[in-house]
């Protein structure tokens, strides 16, 4: 299994360049590169060129840009603003050899009827399908575990990428979205998995259902989320992704960033071998 750090888990105690360092020195084999504020503060004091040189010369490597947000139920200019700046992502991605940019849907608090969150999500998805082509670059939408995001559960965000239908457009499963809405274990179940792109780790306080925010959200394997079902689902399927760990802690941006890289690892491995994956395999 192939361990990823997603750079929301130290957004406040580190930057692009130290994330790098921390991965190597604790041995991940890849990272999520934050576009909407990592990666400009990193290209303020270096260039793309940098880190084309930083990963062709580590054992680390770039997964996903993370991520075009907000990309469905956009008025006609926010549309062509959110494909011009997935185009850079694009030219970007491929500079440094990522394989995938992440997708998050609207959240509003305007109620908008699911067909039509559909409707509008599969066009974007399937222009967005069209532009990455080329690159041979994935699209992958990450539906949030929250009451105001337009697609907030695993069946929604699973009937979208299948009307989608293009090889390139699949899933991000983030196990702390996936519990905060309650999407259901038996939509996971008859997902097609070669559908899940990504799988982001995590875990939570136990708030109930619709009051959960990303700042609850805790070491894997510390909180009440049903890790052993969905990773044994997820694995049974023949996952053979990524496993990324994302938390947005307030208490672990107190922490020293080694700290919090180092024990993301840990805590992650001690759940992947509850569930039979090696982690360092
Ligand atoms: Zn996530």
């Amino acid at each position: 299994m192939k361990l990823c750090h997603n750079q929301a888990t130290t957004l406040e105690n580190s930057n692009l360049e130290k994330d790098l360092e921390l991965c190597e020195k604790y041995g991940y084999d890849y990272i999520e590169i934050r576009t909407e504020d990592k990666l400009p503060e990193y290209l303020k004091s270096h260039s793309l060129k940098d880190l084309q040189a930083f990963f062709a010369n580590s054992s680390v490597k770039p997964l996903a840009m993370n991520a075009l947000v907000f990309f469905n139920n956009r008025n006609e200019e926010d549309r062509q603003a959110l494909l011009d700046e997935f185009k850079q992502t694009l030219e970007a991605a491929d500079a440094i050899g990522a394989s995938y940019i992440v997708a998050v849907p609207l959240v509003t608090e305007a109620k908008i009827l699911k067909e039509d969150i559909k409707t509008s999500s599969v066009d974007m998805l399937t222009e967005l399908s069209d532009l990455a082509r080329p690159y041979g670059i994935k699209v992958a939408l990450e539906f949030v575990g929250h009451p105001q995001c337009t697609i907030n559960t695993f069946g929604q965000a699973n009937e979208i990428v299948e009307a989608v239908n293009r090889d390139n457009v699949g899933l991000v499963l983030d196990c702390f979205h996936f519990h905060a809405m309650g999407s259901k274990m038996e939509d996971l179940q008859k997902a097609d998995g070669s559908k899940i792109f990504i799988v982001h780790i995590d875990d939570t306080d136990d708030f109930p259902v619709g009051f959960l925010t990303d700042e609850d959200r805790v070491w894997p394997g510390h909180g009440a989320i049903d890790l052993d079902g969905i990773l044994s689902t997820v694995f049974e399927k023949g996952y053979d992704g990524a496993i990324s760990v994302e938390l947005f802690r307030p208490e672990y941006y107190k922490m020293d960033p080694d700290d919090v890289i180092k024990k993301a690892k840990e805590t992650t491995e001690e759940v992947l071998e509850k569930v039979g994956a090696d982690a360092r395999a």
